[in-house]
């Protein structure tokens, strides 16, 4: 490595982004960890071994970086800041295993840049490349990043991810309460979600105006339901919470897109065994794929 006078990412981090005449820039999310536990406890949930590729999605000034590039066999870390990408792939130009890509992660052509993974995987009858994916991730794009990568069960075995609270709630809500939803929905039918531990504002420099929580999110040995056509169930999903305070009845018979009468949402719901006045908000994962299929 050729520069290890780079901050470890943390209680320095201020004076390294001064140093080379930096600052944190609010457009990209950047709230950089200041915090060695926290990292300890990002690196662990992810579990990495040597026979392991990792995607970084936001690497800033390289504070999980430094922590991952000690265990991964291969690192892919993917930064949007042209200034940041460039501090690091100095620091890491003498690495082989670590590779720092200037790019938007939400542009990137993720199958190619794994196609290596992706065939010793298919070779070796492996049910998924063992990518693992773990980020501090940016918080303006949480959402779109992860509905993103989650439905590329071939390609990402396991994800621990830095996020907002609120939206790390969301992500692992129950059906009836404030915080359940379609992201719910969408991102249970792919993973088990489980928060490893609450980050306050003080973990981080410049400091967020939100509580942050690390999530881990596993593949279920098997699929939660089961289902022919995801993109139906997630269309129906779509319109029962779009319109929230209407019946599920109302809600799906209302979304032209879809093209279902009342009389087939009260007949699908009547043999599944559900009440013709209930509302999507109380509804399962189980009880969608029913109802799609049914529908
Ligand atoms: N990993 C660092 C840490 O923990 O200190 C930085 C985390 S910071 C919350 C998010 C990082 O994502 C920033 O470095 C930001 O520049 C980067 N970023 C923002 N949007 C991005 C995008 N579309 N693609 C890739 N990186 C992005």
């Amino acid at each position: 490595m050729s520069d290890r006078r780079s901050p470890g990412g943390l209680s320095d981090v201020r004076s390294h982004l001064d140093a080379h005449g930096l600052s944190p820039n609010k457009h990209f999310g950047q709230n950089f960890l200041t915090d060695e536990g926290i990292l300890t406890q990002i690196v662990d949930a992810a579990e990495i071994s040597d026979a392991d590729t990792v995607l970084e999605i936001g690497p800033g000034t390289g504070a999980l970086t430094r922590r991952l590039a000690e265990k991964a066999g291969r690192l892919v870390a993917v930064e949007i800041d042209r200034g940041l990408a460039a501090l690091l792939s100095e620091e890491f130009a003498e690495e082989p295993r670590v590779e720092i890509l200037c790019a938007d992660i939400l542009k990137t052509d993720l199958y190619r840049l794994f196609s290596g993974e992706l065939s010793a995987a298919r070779s070796s009858g492996r049910p998924s490349a063992a990518v693992k994916v773990v980020a501090n991730l940016p918080y303006y794009i949480t959402t779109p990043i992860l509905l993103s990568l989650l439905p590329e069960t071939d390609l990402f075995s396991r994800f621990v991810v830095m996020m907002q609270r609120e939206v790390a709630d969301r992500m692992q809500a129950s059906p009836g309460s404030k915080d359940y939803g379609a992201l719910t929905l969408a991102v249970q039918y792919y993973a088990d979600p489980r928060i490893v531990t609450l980050v306050p504002p003080s973990a981080f420099y410049p400091q967020p105006d939100v509580t942050s929580a690390v999530l881990l999110l596993e593949r279920p040995d098997t699929p939660p339901v089961a289902i022919d056509d995801p993109d139906r169930m997630f269309a129906l999903i779509r319109a029962a919470f779009g319109k929230r305070r209407k019946t599920l009845t109302n809600a799906i018979a209302g979304a032209p897109q879809l093209g279902i009468s009342p009389e087939a949402v009260k007949k699908a719901l009547a043999e599944a065994g559900l009440d013709p006045a209930v509302r999507g908000e109380t509804l399962s994962l189980a009880d969608f794929a029913t109802l799609t299929a049914l529908l």
